[in-house]
């Protein structure tokens, strides 16, 4: 499953060169051209998916135990601070790269880095309607 116009897919495949740091039948891990920290990489599954929605549920729970292996090899070696897992769906959260990846970005100490989640506010009653929503 290869879309000929993703770029992702090309790295991925090996056709278009990249600084590998592991991969295996399904997945490739890269460093980031534009990284937001020093290490930043990110994982490539080889088959093309558009997004989380379009990810298999195999592939995913896949994805998810290499993101937890790579986490420990890179804080081990590049002796982060901490480290964020992200992963954008959708223009409107960032995606500019319509292959499903996710971030791996180790965090340092004064990195300056701002990754926002921030919190916002909501009563217990629209927190119970969007429950109802979300599961109803
Ligand atoms: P996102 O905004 O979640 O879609 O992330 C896309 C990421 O891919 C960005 O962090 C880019 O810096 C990175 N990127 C784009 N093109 C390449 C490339 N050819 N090789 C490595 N990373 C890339
Ligand atoms: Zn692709």
């Amino acid at each position: 499953m290869k879309d000929d116009n993703c770029i992702f897919c090309k790295i991925a495949a090996g056709e278009i060169p990249s600084k590998t740091l592991y991969e295996d039948e399904q997945f490739r891990v890269i460093l980031d051209l534009g990284p937001a920290t020093r290490g930043h990489a990110l994982i490539l599954p080889r088959n093309h998916y558009g997004n989380i929605y379009e990810l298999p549920e195999e592939t995913a729970g896949d994805a998810m135990k290499l993101a937890k292996r790579m986490a420990g090899l890179m804080t081990d070696k590049l002796h982060c601070d901490g480290f964020n897992i992200l992963q954008n769906n959708g223009e409107i959260a960032g995606q500019t790269v319509f292959h499903f990846h996710m971030h791996l970005i180790p965090r340092y100490k004064d990195d300056g880095q701002v990754i926002s989640g921030k919190s916002g506010s909501a009563s217990s009653e629209e927190l119970e309607e969007i429950k109802n929503i979300i599961i109803g």
